[in-house]
This record gives structure tokens, C-alpha cells and sequence, in this order.
């Protein structure tokens, strides 16, 4: 059993979130491995490997984005941030740089959890390159057929055009993970200008209500509001 339990490597500077986030793993039988500087994250990161990383943004001898930066030179672990309420400018970098997810503190036992699970569930499958979009994705009443680069609610054609098409499938693509404006901006029109978050936002819209998504309702796709979007996962 033991052997079998992930590694979680947590960063985090706070005697008091280390030791809270400590108790939350301990006790759902995860192995934490803690550090406290990014010099110590760096050299527990390679010699203990770990499943998944837990990051605060605020070290004291480093940033944390540096951390994503040297960790992803050479693996694609998932590392989920913990970054103040006020920090949006901090997700959206972290994000950019390859963090998977974040997590605005103050935050509670079964958030920490869940995030912990939808990150290791969709690392499991790993980043599909684009040409292995074959076949359909389901999630709820929405099935995304990708061999007829069509989205179905219910069975129905939602009739969504290109442009909305290529921006859920790339959200599919990435269940679970938060995609920032200027990255999905970057996918689907290949370059950012001064007007593309509107257009991003408008073509959300028409999606949602195509897909009979109500005002203030998060089904199939949250907004994180002031740095992207994410497809629900499956247990959401
Ligand atoms: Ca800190």
C-alpha cells in the first residue's frame, strides 16, 4: 500500500498552510514530501520525483513561476498553485508558464482534494497531440464528436461555427485545466490583438447559449473570471 501512495510535493513558505495541507494529505493517504525555499523544492523535486506538485507563488528566495519554469524543462508533472485572492496577474503567468491549476487561498479541505484528483486523473492521459482528436467526448448532456467537428446537446446539433467549435474542442482537449485568455486566443486565432478577449468573450456567449447554458450557470465550461476558461471535469 505504502508504495503505492502519490508523492506530493508541497512548497509553501507558511508553517501554518504547510502543516494544514500536511494533516488534509496524511490523512486521505497521500505521502507528503514538504519544502519550504524554492532551493529546497528544486532539490526534493529531483530526488524524490514526486506525482504532483503543490506551489506557492510568494517564495522567500525565489518566485514560484521560476519553479514552473525549471520544472518544465524536463517533465510534465502537474502543479497546482496556491495564490492570494488578489493574485490574477500571478494565475494567469503561472498558468502561461504550464501550472495546471490554482487554488486562491484561503481554501478548504475538499477543494484542495478535488483539485488534487482532477489534476492526477487528467495527467493520466497525458496532452494529446492534436491529430489523436478522434472519436467523441462526453461530459453530461454535451457529446463533442471530433470526426464530424460537431458538438451535440442531447443529440441535437447545437450548430456552433468553426470558431466555437475549435475553442470547446480545445477546452476538451484540456478537461479540468484552466486555459487562459491569451492562450486559447493563441490556439484558435494564432496571434493576440487589441481586441481579442472581446472577441473571445463574444463567441463564449454564443457558445453558452447555444449549448442552453444559463446566465451565472457553470455547466460544461467555467469562467474563471480575470484569467480563463475550464471544461468541467467529469465528477463536477
Ligand atoms: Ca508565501
Amino acid at each position: 500500500m505504502s508504495s503505492n501512495r502519490y508523492k506530493v510535493l508541497v512548497i509553501e513558505d507558511e508553517p501554518k498552510i504547510r502543516s494544514f495541507v500536511k494533516t488534509v494529505l496524511e490523512t486521505n493517504d497521500y505521502k507528503m514530501i514538504p519544502a519550504d525555499t524554492y532551493a529546497m523544492g528544486t532539490t526534493m523535486f529531483m530526488s524524490h520525483t514526486p506525482d504532483i506538485v503543490i506551489l506557492d507563488l510568494g517564495l522567500p528566495d525565489a518566485d514560484g513561476i521560476d519553479f514552473i519554469s525549471f520544472v518544465r524543462k524536463t517533465s510534465a508533472v502537474p502543479i497546482i498553485v496556491l495564490s492570494a485572492r488578489t493574485g490574477e496577474q500571478d494565475k494567469v503567468s503561472a498558468l502561461d508558464m504550464g501550472a495546471n491549476d490554482y487554488i486562491t487561498k484561503p481554501f478548504g479541505t475538499a477543494e484542495l482534494l478535488a483539485r488534487i484528483r482532477a489534476a492526477l486523473r487528467n495527467s493520466r492521459f497525458g496532452k494529446l497531440p492534436e491529430a489523436a482528436l478522434i472519436g467523441k467526448f462526453v461530459l453530461h448532456d454535451m457529446t463533442i464528436d471530433y470526426d464530424k467537428r460537431t458538438v451535440y446537446i442531447k443529440g441535437v446539433d447545437a450548430n456552433l461555427t468553426q470558431t466555437e467549435y475549435n475553442i470547446i474542442s480545445l477546452l476538451s482537449e484540456h478537461t479540468g485545466k484552466v486555459l487562459t485568455y491569451t492562450s486559447i486566443i493563441k490556439a484558435v486565432w494564432g496571434y493576440p490583438d487589441t481586441g481579442s478577449t472581446k472577441k473571445l468573450q463574444v463567441n463564449m456567449a454564443n457558445i453558452r447559449k447555444k449549448l442552453g447554458i444559463k446566465p451565472g450557470d457553470n455547466k460544461y465550461i467555467i469562467n474563471e473570471l480575470g484569467v480563463g476558461y475550464r471544461m468541467c471535469d467529469q465528477n463536477e
